[in-house]
C-alpha cells in the first residue's frame, strides 16, 4: 500500500528508510498510509485471507510477498462473564496477546518490522528492551537469517524473555542502567550504522502493531466498544490502537471511536502523571520500579502520541500499585483460566480501579489488551502463587494433606 514517512512534531517528510527521527525538528517518525485503495472495500472482502497480521495487509507499509512471518496474530478474544461478574461489567473481553508466536504482541510489529529491514537490504537489527522486544526480534531476525543485538537493563528482565532472546541466537548485551540508558545506546549504534534499529520509535512497529484493532473490531463484527484498555510502557501500542481506529474510521467501517484506557505501574507513571495536570507533553520518572517490568519506562519515547491518543478519544490514563497487578493477574487466571504476565494485568487492574470509582459503568462494553504470556515471568507467579504442599511418598499422608 502507498504511504509517506512524516514527523509527528512538524510534518516534514522522511524518505531516508534508515533515520528513527526527523532531521529538522528530532520529533518521532510517523507512516501516513494513503488508503484510497481500500475506498469501497468492506471487511468482506479482506476476511478472505486467513486470520492474522497479514489478513490486514492493505493496511501495512509493506508489500505481503516479502513479509518474514511467523503467522503472529490471530489470537483469542475471550468473553469473560466470571471476571465481568466479580468487576461488576456486564460485557468484558479479554484480547489475550500471549497466544502470540514469542508470546506477546511484540511480534505483530515485528513482522513488519524485520520485513521493513530486509527491504532496505540490512544485515543486522537491534533493539533495546525490557525483554519482549529482544525475544520478538530475536526469533524473526533467525527467521530472516539476520545478525541481532540486544541490549537489556541488567537484572530486571523476567527469566523467560531473556530465555528467549539467548535461544534464538541474539547477541545479549546486559547493560549496567535502565532500559531509558539502553536506548539511547542502541540509538546512537544506529546512527553510527552498526545496526538497523527495531525499537518501537522505528514507524513500521506500530503499523505492524495496528493489527490488533484491527482485529478485536474484526472479531466483534465492526461493534465498536466502549473501551479498549490497555497497559502503557514506552507508549507505542496505544498509538498504534488509535491509528488502527482512525483508518478504520477514515473508510467509514466504523462510525465512532472507543475510549482509550492507558494503563501505568504508580512507580512508573509519567503519562498518567501528566494526563492528571491535563498536559500533552510529560516529565520524565527518573528511577522507575513496579513488578510489571514490561512497563518499567520512565522516559517513554512515544509518550506524547499516546497522551494525543487518549486525549482524542476522550480516553483516561490511570495508574495501579504492584498489588492491585497481582491481584489483577490473579483473579484473571483463576476465573477466567487465562495467564498473562504482570504489564498484560495492569490493563485488569486498571479496569477493576475504574469500575470502582465510577469512570467505567456496570453496562459498557470493555476489550483488555493482556499483552503477554504468563510464563514469560515465572519468578513473579511463584512467589506470589502459595505454597507447594509438600508429602512423604505415602497415600495415606497425601490425602491428609489434601483435605486441609
Ligand atoms: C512492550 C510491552 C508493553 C508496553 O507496550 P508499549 O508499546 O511500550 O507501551 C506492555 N506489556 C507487554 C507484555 C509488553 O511486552
Ligand atoms: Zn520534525
Amino acid at each position: 500500500m502507498p504511504y509517506k514517512v512524516k514527523c509527528f512534531e512538524c510534518g516534514r517528510e522522511v524518505t531516508d528508510g534508515l533515520l528513527d527521527s526527523c532531521p529538522t525538528c528530532g520529533g518521532l517518525l510517523n507512516v501516513e498510509m494513503d488508503l484510497s485503495p481500500l475506498k469501497g472495500k468492506t471487511l468482506k472482502d479482506i476476511r478472505k485471507a486467513p486470520m492474522g497480521v497479514w489478513r490486514y495487509a492493505p493496511f501495512l507499509p509493506v508489500d505481503q510477498k516479502k513479509a518474514v512471518s511467523l503467522l503472529e496474530g490471530g489470537t483469542p478474544l475471550y468473553r469473560c462473564l466470571g471476571l465481568g461478574e466479580k468487576l461488576g461489567i456486564k460485557d468484558l473481553r479479554v484480547k489475550y496477546e500471549g497466544a502470540n508466536p514469542t508470546g506477546s504482541f511484540k511480534d505483530r510489529g515485528m513482522t513488519v518490522g524485520v520485513s521493513r529491514a530486509v527491504e532496505l537490504g540490512c544485515k543486522v537489527v537491534g533493539c533495546a528492551s525490557t525483554g519482549n522486544t529482544s525475544a520478538s526480534l530475536a526469533a524473526y531476525a533467525a527467521k530472516a537469517g539476520l545478525g541481532c543485538v540486544v541490549l537489556l537493563p541488567s537484572g530486571k528482565v523476567a527469566l523467560g524473555k531473556l530465555a528467549q532472546a539467548m535461544f534464538y541466537g541474539a547477541k545479549v548485551v546486559s547493560i549496567d542502567g535502565n532500559f531509558d540508558e539502553a536506548l539511547d545506546i542502541v540509538r546512537r549504534l544506529a546512527k553510527e550504522g552498526h545496526l538497523y534499529l527495531l525499537n518501537s520509535i522505528n514507524p513500521f512497529r506500530p503499523e505492524g502493531q495496528k493489527t490488533v484493532a484491527f482485529e478485536i473490531l474484526d472479531q466483534l463484527d465492526m461493534q465498536v466498544p466502549d473501551r479498549i484498555v490497555l497497559p502503557v510502557g514506552n507508549a507505542a501500542n496505544i498509538w498504534a490502537v488509535y491509528k488502527a481506529l482512525t483508518e478504520l474510521r477514515e473508510l467509514g467501517w466504523i462510525d465512532r471511536m472507543p475510549r482509550l484506557v492507558g494503563v501505568q505501574a504508580s512507580g512508573s507513571n509519567p503519562i498518567f502523571r501528566a494526563f492528571e495536570e491535563g498536559k500533552r507533553d510529560f516529565q520524565p520518572v527518573d528511577h522507575p520500579e513496579t513488578v510489571a517490568t514490561a512497563i518499567r519506562i520512565g522516559n517513554p519515547a512515544s509518550g506524547r502520541k499516546a497522551l494525543k491518543a487518549i486525549y482524542d478519544t476522550d480516553g483516561v490514563a490511570v495508574e495501579v500499585t504492584d498489588e492491585e497487578i497481582i491481584a489483577g493477574q490473579k483473579l484473571l487466571g483463576r476465573t477466567e483460566g487465562i495467564g498473562v504476565e504482570p504489564a498484560s494485568a495492569a490493563s485488569i487492574a486498571g479496569v477493576m480501579k475504574l469500575r470502582q470509582s465510577g469512570e467505567i459503568s456496570a453496562d459498557e462494553r470493555i476489550v483488555c489488551i493482556c499483552t503477554g504470556n504468563l510464563l514469560k515471568d515465572p519468578d513473579t507467579v511463584i512467589k506470589n502463587s502459595g505454597e507447594i504442599l509438600r508429602s512423604k511418598a505415602d497415600i495415606d499422608a497425601v490425602i491428609k494433606i489434601i483435605a486441609r
